[in-house]
């Protein structure tokens, strides 16, 4: 060990950043290192629970927790403060207010919206990808039925909400639209025949890869409330107010765009030279960044590769939660000596909510749960994770207990 105290420095407080954090300070006694958090907001929030934040179906606060009220700033450096980049040459990070020193980087940066190329993606649609984000969709959408209202010739358009991609972010997020646009028709005295929600999905099938019979329970619960796909039908073009879809190249026009069609990691990952594949960092298996023995990447912004299929594993909440273990193991080994750990995912399985008391998914190697017993066993994930991260105090501030 150096003469001054070995540096660890987290960048993001997301699920990999906050784990990884309380993990370090659990590890290490106070006099051992020092441990600084760098986030861009004084809070955390629940990226899992974003989709409802961004429907309506739950207040803002819901999903966030001020960073103060989990973790020891006594004994953690929390900087309330923007990454700009990370210098690995030298060895600091670059903030929109200063400059700071590391040994050790953990990056959990999270992810943005990977949009392909896809000309107008990137400026006419929403994405569902912070509490500001989704806040923004949740307003936009309201300011839709409020003008709607108010106009003397309103153009029926304005109330057509089209979400690009049907994976678990888009058909988590339906799910709440199917619950909150009734609300909001009643609030505005608007039939609900008025409202057109259509998902727009590449793919012959929603949820591509999962269970068939989880998938086509997700759909058809989703078109019983009203939701329209169009499925095997690709995004060619976003406009302001309409997206170009499939071969024909039809026009549907639309006052909400949410593009849910792929994520990669924060632009900061690459901008700092770190080589990527597929808009994300390929780690060794003890999480390290190739040629950079000191930094980790954590979560979504990075791949670790799953060696019994030889195909990364997709990154979820469960997985950035998991690797903190791993990740603050491996720094104290790399401070005292010792063998690093390599990561094993435990997949806990899959549940994915459609609003209000109706979820699907597996758990337990592939055990299937529809309906109410899902959405409980949803709650349960989500409370489950406020524990670990607060305790029981946590969990009955922010907890999930009823199951809609
Ligand atoms: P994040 O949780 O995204 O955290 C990144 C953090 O970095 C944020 O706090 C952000 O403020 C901070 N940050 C970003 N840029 C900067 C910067 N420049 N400077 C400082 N700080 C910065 N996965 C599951 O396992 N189960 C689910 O049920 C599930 N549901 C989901 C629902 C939705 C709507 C979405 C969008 C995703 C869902 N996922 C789910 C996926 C899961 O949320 C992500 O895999 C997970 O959030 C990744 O964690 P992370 O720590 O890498 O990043
Ligand atoms: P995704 O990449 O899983 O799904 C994107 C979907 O968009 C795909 O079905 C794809 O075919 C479609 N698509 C891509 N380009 C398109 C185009 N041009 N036109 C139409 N459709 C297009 O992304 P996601 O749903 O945001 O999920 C990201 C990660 O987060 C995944 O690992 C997922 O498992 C995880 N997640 C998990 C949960 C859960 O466990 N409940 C919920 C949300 C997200």
């Amino acid at each position: 060990m150096t003469a001054s105290k070995p540096k660890i420095v987290v960048l993001g407080a997301g699920y990999a950043g906050m784990m990884t954090t309380k993990k370090l300070t659990q590890q290490f006694a106070p006099e051992e290192v020092d441990i600084t958090l760098v986030n861009k907001h004084n809070y955390h929030y629940q990226t899992t629970w974003l989709h409802e934040v961004a429907a309506g179906t739950i207040d803002v606060n819901r999903s966030r927790i001020m960073i103060s009220d989990v973790i020891n700033t006594r004994r953690v450096h929390f900087i309330h403060d923007t990454v700009v980049k990370i210098n690995k040459d030298d060895k600091t990070v670059q903030l929109e207010n200063g400059e700071i020193e590391y040994d050790y980087l953990v990056i959990g940066l999270g992810f943005e919206k990977a949009t392909f190329g896809i000309p107008g993606m990137e400026e006419h649609t929403f994405s569902i990808q912070s509490v500001d984000s989704s806040r923004m969709i949740r307003d936009h959408i309201e300011y839709q039925f409020a003008r709607y209202r108010n106009e003397p010739n309103p153009d029926p358009s304005m109330l057509t909400i089209v979400v690009g991609g049907a994976g678990f972010t888009g058909i988590e997020f339906l799910g709440e639209l199917a619950e909150r646009i009734p609300v909001l028709c009643k609030k505005y005295d608007i039939p609900r025949q008025d409202v057109k929600i259509i998902d727009v999905e590449a793919m012959p099938t929603v949820l591509p890869g999962f269970n068939e019979d989880l998938l086509s329970y997700a759909k058809e619960s989703l078109e019983h409330r009203g939701i329209e796909f169009k499925l095997g039908t690709m995004i060619k073009e976003v406009k302001v107010d309409s997206v170009i879809v499939g071969d024909e190249e039809e026009e549907i026009k639309a006052g909400t765009i949410v593009w849910t069609g792929g994520v990669q990691a924060n632009r900061i990952v690459g901008e700092s030279g770190f080589e990527l594949t597929k808009g994300k960092v390929n780690v060794d298996a003890t999480l390290r960044a190739p040629d950079n023995e000191g930094v980790f990447i954590l979560g979504d912004c990075a791949w670790v590769m799953n060696n019994e299929t030889g195909k990364p594993y997709p990154p979820t909440a469960q997985i950035a939660i998991q690797e903190s273990d791993v990740c603050a193991h491996n720094i104290k080994t790399m401070i005292y000596g010792g063998t690093l750990e390599e990561f094993k995912f435990d997949d806990k399985g899959t549940v994915a909510s459609l609003g209000g008391g109706d979820a699907m998914g597996t758990v337990f190697e592939g055990h299937k749960l529809y309906g109410m017993q899902a959405k409980v066993m949803k709650n349960v994930i989500d409370d489950r994770y406020l524990f670990l991260l607060g305790g029981p105090t946590l969990v009955l501030k922010k907890g999930k207990f009823r199951p809609f």
